[in-house]
């Protein structure tokens, strides 16, 4: 027996072969799965039918308990640099691909059991870890953020054993591909440059088309395609500094080739602004913190970059085409700035409004995302006083503020108005908020995951009755800890 899905698939990834992939099936869950969470949203973009729910045996092949008809799934293998230091062969330890839909998307099932690159561990995930990715990738999705998608979340009642016995559940994950900077890697580090460059003209043929009729680099293709991924990635993190998120673990194996978020696991939105803060608990040294992810980036890229070289074949040029890195970031990070304060338009002295009221909110760790809320409200007609009220140093921030209405002075506060209020949400996945709809989905109720992810998909709307979900951090929630233990 087979469910269908209604989806036509194509081999995809599948194609490149066994030196890349062991085919397998999922393990089913002995207890019986049910529904956690599930975005319409997401199943839109799949082409699922309006009833995919309903229909027979959907819960259980995504639960990995039935196959899918027409897939052949797969899990792939990749090594990676973990916490700065090499770690040698990694692989989907606990995520199988179902396949890669005509429309081109690929779908995972995370937590559906073991795989060839397990290395001792169960190929489970826990709940908790899995309505945090689930909510996380529809909440990046919402704030216009690349990332990996989520279709579902279901649940099993079956032991997984953490620090605490826990109980399983299975993430459907959705991208136009699961490739990883360590994809690369592991193929380079054993001299394997057939399969390493079979790997990059796959990736280029499907995803960067454009690097093969570039005149840059001489027309090196493999250089061009580094430099896109420079740029894709440099524009990411952008995105990520500018709305406070720290993602925790960027390993080189947690980097997505297509400059997408992967990989949820200990990150966090940040509540009070600590350009400093360590959302890992694992994290001992602070590698990840939010103030040095564009920076290990960088060196992600780095490692890239040595993993392309045999392909680009000149150190030179792979460094060249590293290059863009260091001017695509702080433009893009300002100018996503700017569209924060309002500003459709550059002007000299932005960067010292942008480094000036990050100054004042680091001094007294202001909460980020109220912040940016409330000064979009002021803009757009509503007194000063909410914004002020979140600094005890009043005359720094009158100065810093006097300084932004005479940036503003000659513009319309309406329009400026509207664009701070689509650049700055009124709702973000913070921890708190996650570890709520976790205890109530613990105990079987599942509504808060549907509440919270309601609102994270379009969180620059108002969504009037549900500001208990805009304010700010309860006092426990310095007190979560999230490591890398999923
Ligand atoms: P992560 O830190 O989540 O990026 O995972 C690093 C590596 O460990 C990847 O190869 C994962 O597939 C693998 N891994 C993590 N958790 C598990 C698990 N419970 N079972 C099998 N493999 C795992
Ligand atoms: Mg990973
Ligand atoms: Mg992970």
């Amino acid at each position: 027996a087979a469910a269908d899905l209604g989806l036509r698939w194509k081999p995809g990834f599948r194609a490149l072969g066994p030196a890349f992939l062991t085919e397998l099936r999922p393990t089913p869950l002995p207890d019986p799965p049910y529904w956690v969470g599930y975005s319409e949203a997401a199943a839109r973009l799949l082409g699922l039918p309006a009833d995919w729910r309903q229909s027979e045996g959907t819960l259980a092949a995504l639960t990995g308990n039935l196959p899918v008809a027409g897939t052949q799934p797969f899990a792939t293998v990749y090594s990676g640099h973990q916490f700065g230091v090499w770690a040698g062969q990694l692989g989907d330890g606990r995520a199988i691909m179902l396949g890669e839909t005509e429309g081109g998307l690929e779908v995972q099932l995370k937590g559906a059991g073991r795989t060839p690159y397990s290395r001792g561990a169960d190929g489970r995930a826990v709940l908790r870890s899995s309505i945090r990715e689930f909510l996380c990738s529809e909440a990046m999705h919402g704030l216009g953020i690349p990332t990996t998608r989520a279709l579902c979340v279901t649940g099993s009642d079956a032991r997984v054993y953490r620090e605490m016995p826990e109980t399983a559940a299975v993430v459907t994950r959705v991208a136009p591909s699961f490739i990883r900077f360590g994809h690369f890697e592991h193929f380079s580090a054993n001299q394997r440059e057939a399969e390493l460059r079979a790997l990059a003209d796959y990736v280029i043929d499907r995803y960067y088309p454009g690097c093969r009729a570039t005149e840059r680099f001489n027309g090196n293709a493999y250089a061009a395609f580094l430099e896109a991924v420079s740029e894709r990635t440099a524009a990411l993190l952008a995105q990520w500094q500018a709305v406070g998120f720290c993602h925790g673990v960027m390993n080189t194996d947690n980097m997505s080739i297509l400059g997408l978020t992967i990989d949820y696991g200990p990150f966090q939105f940040l509540d009070g602004f600590d350009p400093r803060h360590i959302c890992n608990h694992s994290d001992t040294s602070g590698r990840y913190a939010f103030n040095q992810q564009p920076n290990v980036a960088y060196w992600n890229l780095f490692c890239l970059a040595q993993a392309l070289l045999p392909l680009i074949g000149d150190q030179e040029i792979a460094v060249a085409a590293l290059e863009s890195y260091k001017t695509v970031f702080p433009r893009e990070f300002e100018s996503r700035m700017r569209a924060k304060l309002g500003l459709a338009e550059p002007a000299e002295g932005d960067r010292a409004l942008i480094e000036g009221v990050l100054k004042l909110m680091a001094a007294e760790k202001v909460d980020y995302t109220i912040f940016w809320r409330r000064l979009s409200q002021h803009m757009a007609g509503g007194n000063a006083e909410p914004v002020r009220d979140l600094f005890l140093d009043r005359a720094g921030f009158d100065a810093w503020l006097l300084s932004f209405s005479e940036r503003h002075a000659q513009a319309p506060r309406a329009q400026a108005a509207d664009l701070m209020l689509r650049s700055n949400p009124k709702y973000v996945l913070r921890n708190h908020l996650g570890q709520q709809a976790i205890e109530a989905a613990s105990q079987k109720d599942f509504s808060a995951v549907a509440t919270l992810l309601a609102l994270l998909e379009t969180p620059f709307e108002e969504h009037p009755g549900a500001d208990a979900y805009a304010g700010f951090p309860p006092d426990w929630a310095s007190t979560i800890e999230i490591s890398c233990s999923s």
